[in-house]
C-alpha cells in the first residue's frame, strides 16, 4: 500500500455569519472556496481532503 499522503495545509479565514463562525478555505484541489465549521482535517465538497489551519489575529502592542 502506498503511504497515506499528507493532507495539504490550507489557511482558514474566519467568517462569522448569523452568529456562527465558519472558516473559508481556498481549496488546493479545485481552487474554489469551501466553508467549514471547524479546523483540522476536512473534506471539501469536491472530495479533496486538506487540513484547515487557523491563525490567531495579531495582537500587536497598541
Ligand atoms: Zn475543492
Amino acid at each position: 500500500m502506498p503511504p497515506t499522503p499528507q493532507p495539504a495545509e490550507v489557511p482558514g479565514k474566519p467568517l462569522v455569519t448569523a452568529g456562527r463562525q465558519q472558516l473559508l478555505v481556498e481549496c488546493p484541489h479545485c481552487a474554489g472556496v469551501h466553508r467549514h465549521l471547524e479546523d483540522g482535517i476536512r473534506r471539501g465538497p469536491c472530495g479533496a481532503t486538506y487540513t484547515v489551519m487557523t491563525y490567531r489575529p495579531e495582537q500587536g502592542a497598541s
